[in-house]
């Protein structure tokens, strides 16, 4: 049990019951933690077509054999369950202090069936949890309810919680902890609010039991040292944070340029307010998550203008390319007071900002008018109005209503040729790294079992010493697209890998590769290999897709938008004129799955080589 409590609890908010499950060692050895064992879990659990705001849905919260040890970075956890906004598998991830806290707490996991009455919150500490009465809870903003939770338990609590966006269902909501991280992508937000569920609060001093406690400790004395050497992006992490790609995205064509349709350079000049340099003068102090070396976080609070005052955790890179080049706005005040926005309400950044790049859109193309935004003019970088926007989807306010569905769904209702206006892949609006910089993402963003994420298969994510040498890294050139779907298996695999034993992906690419194997060996006791790693990773993807059959989703029919494939080509940029060869790309990649590559089936052969044949039959 070496890395794990030992302890899953199973929550029945209709009968408001608790029940333990077995944590048992097929389960950790072949799935590792996180949602690789939340995805084993929920392809049994959650019956097919069930509604994703149903009763029927499962919720789990989930860390891995990192989590809360002396690992270099043991901060993070996953939230699963089915995505309503994709209908399909839905997973996201969060650092900060509530993912140790509920290992601590005597839990590794928790899973939420059925719909509570009234508001609720489950309270973890000890090994045991208790529904507690969150009625009062309900509406709260989300640095209110950790507040109030704090004022009520104690300044050890640590909680994960949904803003007034997911208590109104909002497709588009995260689930929030430590005033600012978001378990932001897939709308699981509104899966906790459609359970009726405030917040999860886990306190706790309990030790992980660690197989070989000296070695890691010496572990983490050389991990610390290759930080502080600057291995592998240490360096950039520690001095800026993504913070500081804004404007090398922005530039460099990496970054998507209104609403996907505009070019770097041309239609989004040098955004000098978006250097580091310019955004020091708001930075407050740094901020990094659970005995995390790199403290790659600020806090920020706008000294001057307009947002004077605005505060919180500093916009990420997806934040400030989906609140600036992607809606032409270069006031990075008014990022910060977005960000605030949707970081209180509880709404997913990304999904906001790119909600936000569809309706200025539908409003140039007159599918929306001042009569539908009550008197809000929408137009490219106008910034007041993009801040009152996005309070409008959070609040669910006249055109916010809509919007709240996300844009797929939004344009759905609004029709009139608003569905090109959708930058999407598979119902989630796409991350800020554009295929036409890298063309591998266009399939990873239609192919993954959680379409449209630059988290779930990062071949820019080359640790040092990583052992597949010829893999292109990210952004290296597009000219050549025959050859480069083929290693998005591995990439895919080793991303599920560090997302799922608890880890940060950003000490993923601080590290040598050897060192992030040797911690989870010194955790575990059993000696991982890269090879073993890569085929438990590969095994993970195959049972979220095996999610995906159940319900209806196959990797072949998932939609991705045109603009986002160089369909037509951009004219102007450094992007102009590519088209991604998404049918070759995706060939490779699927033949080096094992995969059917007119369909996206797995083969047998390649279900039993990963020792889950008992899934064939989900696969049809
Ligand atoms: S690198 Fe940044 S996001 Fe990752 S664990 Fe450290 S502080 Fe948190």
């Amino acid at each position: 049990m070496n890395g794990y409590m030992g302890r899953m609890l199973w929550v029945d908010l209709t009968a408001g019951t608790i029940e333990p499950m077995p944590l048992d060692g097929e389960l950790r050895e072949k799935y590792v933690g996180g949602y690789g064992i939340g995805a084993r879990i929920l392809v049994d659990k959650i019956p097919a077509g069930a509604d994703p705001l149903g009763p029927e849905n499962v919720l789990g919260f989930i860390t891995g054999p990192y989590t809360a040890t002396d690992a270099v970075v043991g901060s993070r956890y996953v939230v699963v369950g089915k995505s309503p906004l994709t209908g399909g598998w839905g997973d996201a991830n969060s650092g900060g202090y509530f993912g140790p806290a509920l290992k601590q707490g005597g839990v590794d996991a928790v899973f939420f069936t059925g719909i509570s009455e009234k508001p609720v919150y489950l309270l973890v500490e000890e090994g045991e949890a208790k529904l507690c009465d969150a009625s009062g809870l309900w509406g709260m903003s989300v640095s209110a309810t950790e507040d109030r939770l704090k004022e009520d338990l104690g300044k050890d609590a640590r909680a994960a919680v949904i803003g007034p966006a997911g208590e109104k269902l909002s497709r588009i909501a995260a689930i929030m902890n430590d005033y600012g991280r978001a378990a932001g992508r897939s709308g699981l937000g509104a899966v906790m609010g459609s359970k009726r569920l405030k917040a999860i609060v886990a306190r706790g001093k309990a030790k992980v039991p660690v197989a070989d406690p000296e070695r890691l400790k010496g572990l983490r004395s050389k991990a610390s040292k290759q930080i502080k050497d600057g291995t592998g992006f240490s360096s950039f992490y520690t001095a800026t944070g993504t913070a500081g790609y804004t404007v090398i995205g922005a530039e460099s064509g990496d970054s998507p340029v209104k609403n996907w349709k505009g070019a770097a350079g041309v239609d989004y000049e040098y955004p000098k307010e978006f250097t580091y340099e310019a955004q020091e003068p708001h930075i407050e102090k740094r901020w990094g998550c659970y005995r995390c070396p790199i403290v790659c976080s600020r806090m920020v609070k706008v000294k001057d203008g307009f947002y004077a005052g605005a505060k919180g955790h500093i916009p990420e890179y997806e934040t400030q390319s989906a609140y600036g080049s992607n809606v032409v706005n270069y006031d990075y005040r008014s990022v910060v007071k977005a960000n605030e926005i949707c970081n209180d309400q509880g709404l997913d950044t990304i999904s906001a900002g790119a909600t936000v790049a569809f309706a200025i859109e539908c409003f140039e193309a007159g599918i929306l008018t001042e009569k539908d935004t009550d008197g809000l003019k929408l137009d490219w970088g106008a910034h007041q109005s993009i801040v009152k926007l996005t309070e409008m989807i959070a609040e669910r306010r006249a055109i916010g209503d809509l919007l709240a569905e996300g844009p797929v769904l939004a344009a759905q209702k609004l029709g009139k040729g608003a569905e090109a206006f959708a930058i999407h892949a598979g119902g989630s609006p796409l991350p800020m790294h554009d295929p036409r910089f890298e063309p591998t993402l266009a399939v990873i963003y239609r192919t993954n079992a959680s379409p449209g994420r630059h988290t779930q298969a990062c071949q820019y994510l080359l640790a040092p010493n990583h052992p597949v040498k010829d893999m292109p890294m990210f952004g290296q050139g597009t000219d050549v697209q025959e050859g480069r779907g083929k290693y998005i298996r591995v990439a895919t695999a080793m991303a599920h890998i560090f997302n799922c034993v608890g880890t940060c992906l950003f000490a993923y690419l601080s590290l040598e590769m050897d060192m992030l194997i040797e911690q989870l060996s010194a955790i575990t006791g059993k000696e991982w290999t890269f090879d073993e790693l890569v085929e438990t990773g590969e095994r993970i993807e195959n049972v979220r897709q095996a999610f995906n059959w159940k319900h209806g989703i196959r990797p072949m029919e998932v939609e991705i938008s045109d603009r986002a494939i160089g369909v037509p080509p951009l004219k102007e940029g450094p992007t102009a004129g590519v088209t991604v060869d998404i049918e070759k790309l995706t060939a490779e990649y699927f033949e080096d799955m094992g995969w059917d590559v007119g369909t996206g089936r797995p083969s047998v052969e390649r279900l039993k080589r990963l020792g889950i044949e008992e899934l064939a039959p989900a696969f049809g």
